[in-house]
């Protein structure tokens, strides 16, 4: 866990810089190393406290971005998250240029690539998009797609050595596997410790590369995947492929195939949950007198009996012949809405007939 530097002070978070300098003068004496009661890793920790907080500047930076400044001492790798920011390189703030992107901007890609460079190298997700009709949806479906992306190297097994060779430290890091480098930021200049770019940070390197992936430990390579599209899926959900992604440097894990599903939208049927809706025009006639109706369902043709007295808006429910339940538990149904079709033209005989219903106020 990151410190919270007015914590290892003891000091409040409005503290004056009276205050911290006096609760570092007292922290410090009693934990120095040289006394009694010395303790070197919390000197250190109450030494890097007093450094940030005793500096207007730093200590607004470490007020707005708190936690984030964990300023955490290289050294070995650290787990996950944030954090292998140096202090230590801070003072010196030469020119640094103002242009280009935003402040957060700035700072997201600093982390972010710094989180990236610090998870063992894994290798990143692929992201796809699939399209499906609406039939292939409720059917489920097979889609063949073809990635170009990373893969293991086979000549190396992906430690990315020539076979035969042998492993030394790597002299850029001296084996550390990190290496610390300057950024300029609108902040200032930080030292940020990443991965050693000679080793990758493996802190050892083979006498000689693979000569196939160079000592990345992967090629790219095209390949083709089928994906197994489930009945039932809908649009904007999305399937995940554990593994299917980019192989991993070094013989890291690989990400993540990741496939986002679009069903095209139906010309007459839509979905709302695992229900079909539709709409079907019924002549006043046959809604009057009853009938068969033949519809349409994602099953095929089906008739079904409207009975005689039948009323706009009535909804009819066909029992399973919905959309599949993604996890397999059965359909939903179908529900078609009868409406009236009233005729734009009409014949002399119908027209005639009609007016003869009007008379009798129907
Ligand atoms: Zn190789
Ligand atoms: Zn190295």
């Amino acid at each position: 866990m990151p410190n919270n530097y007015y914590e290892t002070l003891g000091v409040a978070k409005n503290a004056s810089q009276d205050e911290i300098k006096k609760a570092f003068r007292k922290l410090a004496h009693k934990y120095h190393p040289d006394k009694g009661t010395g303790d070197e890793a919390k000197f250190k920790e109450i030494n890097e406290a007093y450094q940030v907080l005793s500096d207007e500047k730093k200590r607004s930076q470490y007020d707005n971005f708190g936690q984030t400044f964990s300023g955490q001492q290289g050294g070995g790798p650290q787990g996950g998250g944030f954090g292998g920011f140096d202090f230590s390189g801070f003072g010196g703030q030469g020119g640094f240029d103002f242009g280009g992107g935003g402040f957060e901007d700035l700072f997201g890609d600093m982390f972010g690539g710094g989180r990236a460079r610090r998870s063992s190298g894994r290798g990143q997700d692929i992201q796809v998009e699939v399209e499906i009709t609406f039939e292939e949806m409720i059917s489920g479906t097979k889609k063949d797609i073809r990635l170009r992306k990373y893969v293991t190297c086979k000549t190396c097994s992906g430690n990315g050595g020539e076979p035969g060779s042998t492993e030394e430290t790597c002299k850029a890091c001296n084996g550390n596997g990190q290496v610390r480098k300057m950024m300029q930021t609108v902040l200032g200049a930080f030292q940020q410790v990443v991965t050693c770019d000679d080793c990758h940070g493996k802190g050892k390197k083979h006498s000689k590369n693979c000569h196939t992936c160079h000592g990345q430990g992967r090629v790219q390579e095209e390949e083709s995947i089928t994906l197994d599209i489930p009945a039932g899926i809908d649009t904007g959900q999305a399937l995940s492929l554990q593994g299917k992604g980019h192989a991993g440097e070094n013989g890291a894990s690989s990400g993540d195939l990741i496939v986002e599903v679009y069903v095209k939208k139906h010309a007459r049927l839509v979905r709302r949950g695992e229900q079909i809706l539709s709409e079907e025009k019924l002549s006043f006639a046959d809604m009057a007198l009853g009938a068969s109706v033949s519809l349409e369902t994602v099953d095929g043709p089906m008739t079904i009996k409207i009975p005689a007295g039948t009323q706009p808006g009535e909804v009819f429910r066909i029992r399973g012949k919905g959309v599949p339940n993604i996890h397999g538990r059965g359909r939903g149904d179908h529900l078609v809405t009868v409406t009236i079709a009233v005729p734009k033209k009409l014949s002399k005989s119908t027209k005639k007939a009609l007016e003869e219903l009007r008379k009798e106020g129907v």
